[in-house]
């Protein structure tokens, strides 16, 4: 369920014996399409989730600051004059490093009292963490007395997670989670930060986007993520283009390493696709006819990138099969969800088919849930 402000500050009293000054939420996000693609200064197409990390504020009552959250037992301190990478390890460190962006780039930065809850899922590739650090921001700003606009907010959200977790993420997810509008998708340009909002007009269509949690074991996540953006630093080197974003289709075609090739023309048809899906969508189209664009981009991230399981490929094809206009896993890779975009009278038939495929293999069952692009961070009260 997603944390009120009233729950968030209930929570605050109870630990803190006085009100918060203020409550701020940032979204999760999933993204609709363009994976892999922020790292070749591509194009990716994500979208706010309803589902959201809420924090309750003041300035602390001690002399350093502390932050609590719903989903940990222990209530964390530290000092936000001079916190540094590497002094928090573990999940305060995506708040801590907020504080130590923010006096990086000369802000002031207050010792508060932080109490939080989130709904977002841990760890599915709906983005918790960029929900963590957007929702921190907001709340730093407005209890330092700054205003910070949306890209920059995102920007240091996405340096807090870089250099101070140590994650080195694109920065789609901090972007999406401040940016995010009911009924649009948030389509950025790695290259420059420019964004457009896109309409995603989803119920005046009977359309529900439905996001399949698969729940797989993520295997060898990490290293294999490494070894993508190596090949495609290999492929850029070996086309001569600063980025896979400039490069043509018919100069990969002609690259002679097989792999290196296959990794290169995900990464060119997919930032087409993602392309296609705003030009159809801008100029007004049906979303259901994005489908072929969703299932290319799956088959295209399944045999040429090869970063799908089967868990993620079967909920994709059984999806499909029960009546999905289009289908394809989103996020990182190697597990995750998978997303479908389904007429709203089919969504009983493809939630229970993909329930009953994974039943008769012995697999977790997945956890389902309707996605519809929501409000980016703000405060709440
Ligand atoms: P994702 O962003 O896809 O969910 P990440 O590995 O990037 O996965 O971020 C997950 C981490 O973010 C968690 O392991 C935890 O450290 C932190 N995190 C996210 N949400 C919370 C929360 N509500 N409370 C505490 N830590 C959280
Ligand atoms: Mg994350």
């Amino acid at each position: 369920m997603t944390p009120t402000a009233a729950a968030v500050s209930t929570g605050f009293r109870s630990r803190h014996g006085h009100e918060p000054a203020g409550v701020w939420f940032a979204p999760g996000r999933v993204n609709l399409i363009g994976e892999h693609t922020d790292y070749n200064d591509g194009f990716v197409l994500p979208f706010a989730l309803p589902h959201r990390a809420v924090v309750a504020a003041a300035p602390a009552s001690g002399s350093g600051s502390t932050v609590t959250s719903a989903q940990e037992p222990e209530t964390v301190t530290f000092s936000a004059a001079g916190v540094a990478p590497g002094d928090l390890p573990g999940w305060a460190g995506y708040v801590a490093g907020m504080f130590w962006a923010f006096r990086e780039a000369g802000y002031p930065v207050p010792e508060l009292d932080l109490v939080l809850d989130s709904d977002v899922p841990v760890g599915a590739g709906l983005s918790s963490s960029a929900a963590l650090e957007c929702a921190v921001g907001v709340a730093l700003a407005d209890l330092g007395g700054v205003r910070v606009d949306r890209t920059p907010m995102a920007v240091l959200a996405r340096r807090a997670e870089n250099d101070f977790v140590g994650a080195p993420t694109g920065g789609m997810d901090q972007m999406a989670s401040m940016h995010g509008r009911p009924e649009r998708l948030v389509f950025l340009d790695t290259r420059d930060d420019a964004i457009e909002l896109t309409p995603f007009p989803l119920s005046g269509h009977g359309l529900t986007l439905l996001v399949i949690d698969t729940r797989a074991p993520h295997a060898h996540a990490d290293g294999q993520y490494g070894e993508r953006r190596s090949d495609c630093a290999a492929a850029a080197d070996a086309l001569g283009v600063p980025a896979l974003r400039d490069a043509t289709l018919e100069a990969v075609e002609a690259l002679t390493d097989d792999r290196i090739r296959r990794r290169a023309r995900h990464i060119v048809t997919e930032n087409d696709r993602v392309r296609d899906v705003v030009a159809l969508l801008a100029g007004g189209a049906d979303p259901r006819r994005i489908g072929p664009a969703l299932d290319a981009s799956h088959a295209s991230i399944r045999d040429d990138f090869e970063i799908t399981v089967p868990h993620v490929d079967v909920a994709a094809e059984v999806a499909r099969d029960a009546g999905a206009h289009g289908s394809r896993m989103t996020g990182g890779g190697f597990g995750g969800c998978v997303i479908a975009l389904v007429d709203d009278a089919d969504v009983p038939a493809v939630r229970g088919a993909v329930e009953k495929a994974y039943a008769d293999r012995g697999w977790t069952a997945p956890v389902t849930f309707t996605a519809t692009p929501s409000e980016g961070a703000a405060r709440l009260s």
